[in-house]
Order: C-alpha cells, then sequence, then structure tokens
C-alpha cells in the first residue's frame, strides 16, 4: 500500500478505511448493475462516519461529469447544506481522475482513500497525487487499499459493459 502524504492530518485506522473501501467496492457494482461505470465511494467524517454513498451515474444522467465523486460531492453538500467539505474524507474504489481531484479539492477535501490505480488510457493522463501537490492545505493520500478487489470490480465493469472510443492499453 502506498501513503503520500503531504502534510500532518488525523488518519482513519486502517479497519475502517478498508471497510469504507469495501462499501465503495459495494456502490461500484451498484453502478455497473445500473450500467453505469464501475466507480463508486464515500464521503465520511473524520471519524469515518458516512455522510454520503454512491457511484457514477454518467448512463443513468446522460452526463460525463456524473463521476462517483462528482455525485458524491453533489450529495453531501445538500445533505449538510454546505459548499464547504473541509474536515470531510474521500474514500473510492479507484483513484480520481483530475476532474474529480480537482472538484475534491475545491469542496475542501483534503484525505483520500482509493484502492486502484488510474486506468491508463484515462484522458487527460494527470495523476491524482500530481493535482494534490499542487493544492494548498497538505493533502493525505493513502492508495492501494484492498488494490485487487478494487481492480476487480473495474474490470468487471469493463467486461460487462466495453468503453467506445477507449485507447487500447
Ligand atoms: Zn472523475
Amino acid at each position: 500500500m502506498d501513503k503520500l502524504v503531504l502534510g500532518e492530518i488525523q488518519m482513519l485506522t486502517q479497519n475502517r478505511y478498508e471497510e469504507l473501501i469495501r462499501i465503495s467496492i459495494e456502490e461500484a457494482d451498484a453502478a455497473i448493475c445500473r450500467g453505469d461505470e464501475p466507480f463508486g465511494g464515500v464521503i465520511c467524517d473524520s471519524d469515518g462516519n458516512i455522510i454520503v454513498r454512491g457511484g457514477n451515474r454518467e448512463n443513468t444522467e446522460q452526463n460525463p461529469t456524473a463521476h462517483a465523486e462528482m455525485v458524491l460531492i453533489r450529495e453531501a453538500c445538500k445533505t449538510l447544506g454546505t459548499k464547504d467539505l473541509s474536515g470531510f474524507i474521500s474514500v473510492c474504489n479507484a483513484e480520481s481522475c483530475p476532474m474529480c481531484a480537482s472538484a475534491l479539492i475545491l469542496s475542501g477535501i483534503r484525505e483520500f482513500y482509493y484502492g486502484a490505480e488510474m486506468e491508463s488510457f484515462c484522458g487527460p493522463y494527470i495523476r491524482m497525487h500530481e493535482v494534490l501537490e499542487r493544492a494548498s492545505g497538505a493533502p493525505l493520500i493513502v492508495s492501494g487499499i484492498l488494490e485487487e478487489e478494487c481492480r476487480a470490480v473495474v474490470q468487471k465493469g469493463r467486461s460487462l459493459h466495453p468503453l467506445k472510443n477507449s485507447m487500447p492499453e
């Protein structure tokens, strides 16, 4: 498991972030069943209590920005009645794309946990840590959590719903 710590942040316990990754995998699986992309996650508070859980809704909403993280930010802000998610935590089955990483930073979130690495055909191929290294507020990323299970659900989604127009790996 890799950990990129760019500052001093209170980390969730290993048991708790593994539980939250498992819930993210369930949400990715639910997204596959809806016909959406195989990504899911949660936004929780600093003690690991779930505020919202959900997954990708790109096809359901016919909206290319409805990645899991974007859906979760929207729902968390609605639930909490604020646009400021400072002190909250993002957990996903896979690494965030640059759009989502930027949106998470704009929301105030500075603590991130994920399992599988970004797929190499994603464009623009800018890794999450490259975005976070440019953010203020000393973000923390813990990657590679339950990586095999996380990658397996992504592969399941890709095999059931092959991507059009994707570049070969
Ligand atoms: Zn994204």
